[in-house]
This record gives structure tokens, C-alpha cells and sequence, in this order.
């Protein structure tokens, strides 16, 4: 539709842009309500707020036009929509590969509830994630993955799990579909949590699904109707509020994790740092034929815990958070929530600070 645009006109038409005297410029008004029913009982779009609402469908719709999708789903949270579509794929019987190197609360969902049911599970890491994909019914793959950012070709994997019918779903949280666009590399189905870059301002949690197979999106909006892990009209509102600044913010995100990228990586307290934009990283080539940005996020190995404290301690800008995408550049230190990494790893999650002082601050805080 929009796709001549760039990035940041994108976003903003996304918010919506129809022209209407009288009525606000963007977003609609919140109609956290429940609806009248018309008196000849045609079922409206809006019977009750569980099934749909005008402030869904507004940032659906932007979501959609951002994946370059069919339709989107919204729902409360990141997780609320990898367990649906996990829920609506991953029949008793069939295997699912999940990443053994990404987000690590789907890995728990799949081992202590799928595989109860009679899911088989299988975790592989990116590097073998095509070749655990040869027996496999559904494919999870998340890409650039959190927290170690490797990257997952997701041409190569598109193109093994057709061979053998798996259905790809690909997270597409760090990347943003402003990052990357899963759904056009070949993947069946998207989902993401719109809590980090996309909503952007750490202040909600929400999550959503974008596809194009309108059987598959039927099957995972009737789970949300029965299962009821809804997003709040508020937070529709506030996520289609910020997905007008989303492009700018990213932009401004990834270009301060590239400077802090070549920073580290020549900083002696520094171990190792991955990050898919550096030429050298290892992620580089399949990352530059598939993303747009290389994203906000740097993982960065110093010697130990304490001098990740020490990192945080010393610096004015960097706050410790847990989660990322927001406007202030965060440090997670991950090995504190199991993740399988060293005690000195850290996230970084640039920020949108200018980059001269944010350069200064950490390089600074370092030493
Ligand atoms: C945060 C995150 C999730 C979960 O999203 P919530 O909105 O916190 O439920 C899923 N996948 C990835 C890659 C994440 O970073």
C-alpha cells in the first residue's frame, strides 16, 4: 500500500490518516464500552469488547500495514500471543521447535504446558535451528535473538519447513517489522511483543499476530475469543499513540547501538560484543540480506557481575531494566534470570539519547 514510504512516513501514516472534518486528527477515541446490539440481531462487529473494538481495530490495522500482512491480532502481552498461536498449532502429537537461545519464558511454556499435552519439544539453538527444523511440525524462530543476538536465516528456514509443511511463526519482537518483514522472507505467521521498541515509551505490555493465511488468523482470533488474553482499550490506544514516533525513535535507537557497538568492541574492559550490524559479527551477511536496521539491542560480555553493577553505577544515562525498546538506554544483566550466558553478559537497549553523550557516558562509566 504505503510501500514507497520510508520508515518514519510509514509509521506515521499507520496512525492513521484518513481526513475527516470535525473528527480527531489521530487516534480515535477510547470506546472502552460494551456495545448495543442492533434490534434485528445482525451480529455487529461490536457485540462485546472480548470479540473486537473500534481501538483494536485501528492499531491492527497499522500493524498490519507495518508487517506487510493481511491482518493483525492485538492481545495483552507478548506472551498472550505466542501461547495462542502455540496453542492453535502445536497439537498433541505434533513437534515444535523452539530456540534454545531466545526469549527464555516461551521455552518454559513449551516444556512445563505443550509438551504435557503431548507436544514433542525440541530447543535449537539458531545455528542448528534448520536442521531441527527437518522433523518438525511448527517452527518458532526469533530473530535477532534475545538476549545473544544471533540471527536466523529465515530464507534457508522458510524454505525447509515448506518441504516438509512445518508452519514457520517468527517472533519478531527485537527486530520490529521496521527492522525486518518475517511474513515477506517467507515466514507463515508473525508475532511480537509491542511492549519494547514499537510501543516505546516503557509504560505497557501488549502484544500482537500479523499473517496472511486468513485460516490461520481465524483460528488464532477464535483462541483469543475463548481464551480471553485481550488487550485493554487504554493500551490500544496508547500503542497506536506511540506507533506514530516508532520510526524515529528506531532509527535514532539503532544508529546509538551501532555507536555503542564500535565503542565496545575496541574498549579493553570489554570481552566480546555481538551486534548484527558490526561487519565482523558472525550474524553480519545473513543479517544484512534480510533486516532494513540491525536494531537497539548490543549484548556485550565484561568480566564479571560486578562489572555490570559497576557499569550501571557509574554511568548518568543508563538505567538497569529488564525490559528494552524504550526511550532511555538499559542494561539487563541476563545470567540473573537464568538465561544460559555468562555472569558478566549484558543487554544493552540503546535508548534515543543523542549519541555523542551516550558515547561519552558509557565509555566513561567503562574505565
Ligand atoms: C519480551 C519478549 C517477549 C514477551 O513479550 P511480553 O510483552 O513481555 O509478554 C517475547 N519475545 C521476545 C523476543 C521478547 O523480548
Amino acid at each position: 500500500m504505503d510501500g514507497t514510504y520510508g520508515d518514519s512516513t510509514r509509521s506515521v501514516k499507520a496512525v492513521g490518516s484518513e481526513s475527516i472534518p470535525g473528527q480527531p486528527v489521530a487516534p480515535v477515541p477510547i470506546p472502552a464500552s460494551t456495545f448495543h446490539l442492533s434490534p434485528d440481531e445482525a451480529e455487529g462487529l461490536d457485540s462485546y469488547g472480548r470479540s473486537s473494538n473500534p481501538s483494536w481495530r485501528q492499531l491492527e490495522a497499522a500493524l498490519a500495514e507495518l508487517e506487510g500482512a493481511a491482518t493483525a491480532l492485538t492481545f495483552g502481552s507478548g506472551m498472550a500471543a505466542i501461547t495462542s498461536v502455540l496453542r492453535v498449532l502445536a497439537k498433541p502429537g505434533t513437534t515444535l521447535v523452539v530456540p534454545a537461545d531466545g526469549y527464555y519464558q516461551v521455552r518454559r511454556y513449551a516444556a512445563e504446558y505443550l509438551a504435557a499435552q503431548g507436544v514433542t519439544v525440541i530447543e535449537a539453538g539458531t545455528a542448528e535451528i534448520c536442521e531441527a527444523a527437518q522433523g518438525a511440525d511448527v517452527v518458532l524462530a526469533e530473530t535477532p535473538a534475545n538476549p545473544g543476538l544471533d540471527v536466523v536465516d529465515l530464507h534457508r528456514l522458510a524454505m525447509t519447513c515448506r518441504g516438509r509443511r512445518a508452519t514457520l511463526v517468527v517472533d519478531n519482537t527485537t527486530a520490529t517489522p521496521l527492522g525486518q518483514q518475517p511474513l515477506s522472507l517467507g515466514a507463515d505467521i508473525v508475532v511480537a511483543s509491542a511492549t519494547k521498541s514499537l510501543a516505546g515509551h516503557s509504560d505497557l505490555v501488549a502484544g500482537y499476530v500479523a499473517g496472511s493465511q486468513l485460516e490461520l488468523m481465524a483460528a488464532v482470533e477464535s483462541d483469543r475469543l475463548l481464551s480471553g488474553p485481550i488487550l485493554g482499550a487504554f493500551e490500544a490506544w496508547l500503542v497506536l499513540r506511540s506507533l506514530g514516533s516508532a520510526g524515529l525513535r528506531f532509527e535514532r535507537q539503532c544508529q546509538n547501538a551501532h555507536a555503542l557497538a564500535v565503542m565496545l568492541r575496541g574498549h579493553p574492559a570489554v570481552v566480546s560484543v555481538r551486534y548484527p550490524g558490526l561487519p565482523e559479527d558472525p550474524a553480519h551477511e545473513v543479517a544484512s540480506a534480510q533486516m532494513k536496521r540491525f536494531g537497539g539491542l548490543v549484548a556485550v560480555e565484561l568480566a564479571d557481575a560486578d562489572a555490570v553493577h559497576g557499569l550501571v553505577e557509574r554511568s548518568e544515562l543508563l538505567i538497569a531494566s529488564t525490559s528494552f525498546g524504550g526511550i532511555h538506554t538499559s542494561v539487563d544483566r541476563r545470567a540473573r534470570w537464568g538465561d544460559p550466558v555468562p555472569a558478566g553478559f549484558a543487554r544493552i537497549s540503546a535508548g534515543i539519547e543523542d549519541t555523542d553523550d551516550l558515547l561519552f557516558d558509557v565509555e566513561q562509566a567503562l574505565t
